[in-house]
C-alpha cells in the first residue's frame, strides 16, 4: 500500500524556533528533501509577521524554490490576505486552517470557528488552485479538553458539502489516542469513502506513532510529518514536534508500506538540521540508525 508523506518542516517545523535559518538554508533544505523522494511540501504560511516573525520570508521563498511538476509546494493560510499572498506567490495548493476549538481558533486566526467556516466555503469557490482544509485541535484542545467525536463530525459534514481537494485533522497537541484516531477516521472513511482525508499530528504525548498506524486501519494514507520531528503550535499551550518524517517513514518501510522516500538519505538531512538549529532533535532513527543495519561485533 502506498502512503503519502506531507512534509512540513519548513512551516510546522521551523514556526516554533528562536533561531530562524536562512532562505539559503531553506532552499537546500526542500533540495535534499526532495532528492530523498518527498514529493509534497507544506512550504510555509502567510500569516502576518507580527504573530509569526519566521515565515515573514514566505514570499520570497516561493519565488526562489526549485519547481518541479511532480512536487506540490502547499501554503498555509489563515485569512483573505494569506489567501493573496499565496495566490501571488504561485502556490501549488492552499492549506486553509482553523480550529474546531472556539479558545484556540480565537487565539490562532483571530475568529470565531463560524467565521472561518464562512471564510473556508469562499476560499473553496473562488481559489484557481486546490484547497486542503484543515481542522486543527481536531480531536481536543489544551483550553477545551478532548471531545466528542460528534462535535468533529458535525463540523466535517459542512465542510465535505464546500467540496475542497482535501479535508485533514489536525492533533495540533497531541491530544488523540490511537482508539479515538481508528474510531474517528473509520467513520469518516465509511461515510465519505471517495473523499481525501489526511492526519495531521504531534507527538507531544508520545502517541504519534501509534496514531500514524491507528490512521492507517481507519483508512487513511496521507500524513503530515516533521524532519527530526520538530515543531509546534505558538498559540496552543504546551504543543511540541509534529511526528518525525524519518521515523515514520523507516517504521512504514519496514512494515511493507511504501512511501517512495529513502529513510538513509532523510538521516543524513535530519543530522544537517540539527547542525543548522545547534541543538538536539527528537527523532529516533536519526539517533539509532535503521532497525536493519547490524554492527560488527
Ligand atoms: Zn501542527
Amino acid at each position: 500500500m502506498k502512503i503519502n508523506i506531507n512534509e512540513v518542516v519548513t512551516r510546522d517545523g521551523f514556526q516554533m524556533e528562536s533561531k530562524i535559518p536562512s532562505i539559503p538554508y531553506k532552499l537546500k533544505l526542500i533540495n535534499q528533501l526532495m532528492a530523498a523522494g518527498i514529493k509534497h511540501f507544506e512550504l510555509t504560511s502567510f500569516v502576518h509577521p507580527k504573530y509569526v516573525p519566521q515565515m515573514a520570508d514566505a514570499d520570497q521563498l516561493f519565488a526562489q524554490i526549485d519547481r518541479r511538476s511532480d512536487v506540490t509546494f502547499s501554503a498555509l493560510v489563515l485569512n483573505q490576505r494569506g489567501v493573496e499572498r499565496a495566490l501571488d506567490a504561485r502556490a501549488d495548493e492552499l492549506n486553509v486552517v482553523f480550529s474546531l476549538s472556539e479558545t484556540h481558533n480565537l487565539k490562532n486566526a483571530k475568529a470565531t470557528v463560524s467565521e472561518s467556516m464562512d471564510f473556508v466555503k469562499r476560499v473553496i469557490q473562488l481559489a484557481p488552485i486546490p484547497v486542503n482544509v484543515c481542522i486543527s485541535t481536531a480531536f481536543g484542545c489544551p483550553y477545551e479538553g478532548i471531545y466528542e467525536k460528534e462535535r468533529l463530525m458535525d463540523v466535517y459534514e459542512s465542510l465535505v458539502e464546500y467540496n475542497p481537494s482535501s479535508i485533514s485533522l489536525g492533533d495540533t497537541t497531541g491530544m488523540a489516542n490511537p482508539r479515538q484516531v481508528e474510531e474517528t477516521c473509520s467513520a469518516i472513511k465509511s461515510r465519505w469513502p471517495n473523499l481525501n482525508v489526511g492526519l495531521h499530528l504531534h507527538n507531544t504525548r508520545g502517541m504519534g506513532l501509534a496514531n500514524v498506524l491507528a490512521g492507517i486501519r481507519g483508512g487513511i494514507t496521507n500524513f503530515d510529518s516533521a524532519l527530526g520531528g520538530i515543531g509546534g503550535c505558538p498559540f496552543a499551550k504546551g504543543a511540541t514536534g509534529n511526528i518525525c518524517t524519518e521515523d515514520v517513514v523507516h517504521m512504514l518501510e519496514q512494515m511493507g508500506y511504501e512511501t517512495g522516500i529513502k529513510v538513509d538519505n532523510l538521516i543524513q538531512i535530519s543530522k544537517g538540521l540539527e547542525q543548522e538549529l545547534e541543538k538536539s532533535l527528537p527523532g529516533q532513527i536519526m539517533k539509532a540508525g535503521q532497525s536493519t543495519f547490524t554492527y560488527t561485533a
